[in-house]
């Protein structure tokens, strides 16, 4: 392996730096992978991030209000004891600053700086059949060469800024929640406008209802949320945690959504209503995902279970919600509870109870377009001073396509997924050989505790380049029948939950034109986990190993 650390513009344009592995990205799985690849592999790695600091999603959405809905004991690194005993989280749902300081710390602990390249966009990718090798380049100039290219983007980093007819002339400021300003943004006695009631939109909207003079919400799907609780965390559980921390983690690992919780069997339909009431209202009272994992064990599965936690929710939004106008619209009735990403909340419902808060419901009264000074609907014109838009991102492709990646024969990955992305494992895909996703379409990642999931990757990727250089295999590429036999079985689990019936982002929904495909694996992690394991185990079944040149491919598998 070379050791080849030279800086790429130091070199110059036109020198070709030759690299075991180039890494996409900053953030959790992209500090990891680096790590991991440099540290444990002695592997010469070239990490490009576009932004000027690490921290992936945690860089960009610096939103008021932004936080973590994992609790902040198990959003974090779990591969080192000494930084699991060193740091100490004092948010029970961590902030954004404080998850940055949290990686900033990650960066400098493990030196893994020097081997970034900030505000550095990877602008193509391309597999060179010849010596099976990737060619990447830069918006920066920068030329490399490497035998593996790891995409560590995120699920969740393309913005999506919704085509309304206008944006151009309106005269005030307007913001996206997923590439927010390092500046403080004023809303000091501003008439504010927010797009947008998912996971950003109903965090920012009640912080934002606080320093804004007005905010007036567009609500196009009214949302199923549970109250978070937040609250500082308890040092005593924290040191609980920190004496158990082995446990915890097999736990999460082998679970459904990658947070330790004790699967529940009880259905929600074979108890008295008096039961189910006791058991929802307990949930309600601890808050967060407890409600959504620890309630019944066929909410997320069966309809007739889950019309009763949605009945539920709609009950103590009409509790909550002083004007019954305000809270009929806000009632969720198109969708299953946990069908679009679940969400969790401070305050959110009681924000509508501010007299500085007005609700428009964007459904039965559509924006027409943007003006110079506001936003006018069917029934009028809203004049604002700063728009923000929490209308999401085009979700779990947007940002590979961002990028000019193409496999042998000069494949697009673009094209390979223009009807919905295919992977095998969401690891790796047909035709783009020595290519590694980190959280990629068709594993669990965004239905999941992230970190666990990255975690997972980032191992299972290093056993696999390990296995390689030990059978002095050059190329691993997935096969075309693993692939599409993963993906039938992506289809199949999704098919299982209730997740198709709503149109969320998991499904390309929320972007105009996109196919409708389930991205996401909803099969769970401990059983994605154990099936990679089975694929490794096997000698990497589903993956043809070796030179990997035209005609010379090996077709029998090296174990
Ligand atoms: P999102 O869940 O996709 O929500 C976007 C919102 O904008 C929805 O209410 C959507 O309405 C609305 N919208 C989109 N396009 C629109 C248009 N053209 N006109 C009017 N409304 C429009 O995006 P997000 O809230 O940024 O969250 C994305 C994901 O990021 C989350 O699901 C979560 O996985 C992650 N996230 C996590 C956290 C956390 O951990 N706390 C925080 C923020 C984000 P419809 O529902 O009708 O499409």
């Amino acid at each position: 392996m070379s050791n080849q650390q030279t800086d790429a513009k130091a070199a110059g344009a036109a020198k070709v730096d030759e690299l075991d592995a180039v890494v996409i990205g900053a953030g959790f799985s992209g500090l990891y992978m680096l790590h991991r690849l440099r540290d444990e592999l002695s592997m010469s790695v070239r990490v490009y991030e576009t932004g000027d600091g690490v921290g992936g999603t945690w860089y960009w959405n610096r939103y008021p209000g932004a936080r973590c809905d994992s609790e902040s004991y198990i959003y974090c690194f779990s591969f080192s004891d000494e930084l699991l005993q060193e740091w100490n989280w004092s948010g029970k749902y961590p902030e954004q600053p404080e998850i940055l300081s949290y990686l900033n710390h990650v960066a400098d602990r493990f030196d893994l700086r020097r081997d970034i390249q900030f505000s550095t966009r990877v602008t193509s990718a391309l597999f060179r059949e010849a010596d099976n090798r990737w060619e990447i380049e830069t918006d920066q100039g920068d030329r490399v060469s490497a035998q593996f290219l790891i995409t560590a983007i995120g699920c969740i980093s393309a913005s999506n800024v919704p085509d309304i007819k206008g944006l151009d002339s309106f005269e005030g400021e307007w913001y996206h929640t997923g590439a927010w300003p390092h500046e403080p943004v004023d809303f000091n006695n501003k008439r504010v406008g927010i797009i947008g009631t998912g996971s950003s939109g109903v965090q920012s909207i009640p912080v934002i209802a606080e320093r804004a003079g007005h905010l007036t919400v567009f609500q196009r799907t009214p949302q199923f949320t549970i109250p978070a609780r937040h609250e500082t965390v308890d040092q005593k559980f924290l040191e609980e945690v920190k004496a158990n921390y082995d446990e915890i983690w097999h736990k999460a690992r082998y679970s459904v959504g990658g947070i330790p919780a004790d699967p529940v069997e009880v259905s929600a339909l074979t108890v008295t209503a008096e039961e189910r009431q006791a058991v929802y209202e307990r949930g309600w009272a601890e808050g967060g995902f407890r409600f959504f994992f620890g309630t019944f064990g066929d909410i997320q599965v069966d309809r007739r279970a889950n019309d009763t936690a949605a009945e539920f929710i709609r009950s103590k939004i009409r509790e909550t919600v002083k004007d019954p106008e305000v809270a009929e619209k806000l009632l969720p009735t198109d969708h299953p509870f946990g069908s679009k990403r679940a969400l969790i909340d401070t305050n959110y419902f009681e924000t509508y109870n501010r007299d500085n808060v007005t609700l428009v419901d964007i459904r039965h009264n559509p924006i027409v377009e943007i003006t110079s000074k506001g936003i006018r609907t069917e029934d009028g014109e809203y004049e604002l001073d700063i728009i923000v838009f929490a209308t999401g991102f085009d979700a779990m492709t947007g940002t590979f396509f961002k990028i000019d990646i193409r496999g042998r024969d000069g494949e697009a990955l673009k094209d390979k997924w223009a009807e919905g992305p295919k992977t095998y494992l969401g690891l790796a895909a047909a035709g783009f050989p020595n290519m590694f996703m980190i959280t990629g379409p068709g594993s669990p990642s965004v239905l999941s505790n992230m970190p666990v999931s990255i975690e997972q990757h980032v191992e299972w990727i290093c056993d696999f380049i390990e296995h390689l250089r030990e059978h002095d295999a050059e190329v691993a590429e997935a096969e075309r029948e693993a692939e599409a036999a993963w993906v039938d079985h992506v289809n199949e689990a999704a098919e299982m939950t209730l997740f198709p019936l709503a149109n969320s982002w998991y499904l390309g929904a929320n972007i105009p034109g996109k196919p409708r495909v389930f991205m996401p694996y909803p099969g769970g992690v401990g059983n994605y986990r154990e099936k990679c394991d089975e694929v490794a185990a096997d000698g990497y079944e589903g993956f043809t190993l070796g030179a990997g040149r035209r005609g010379k491919r090996r077709t029998t598998r090296v174990s």
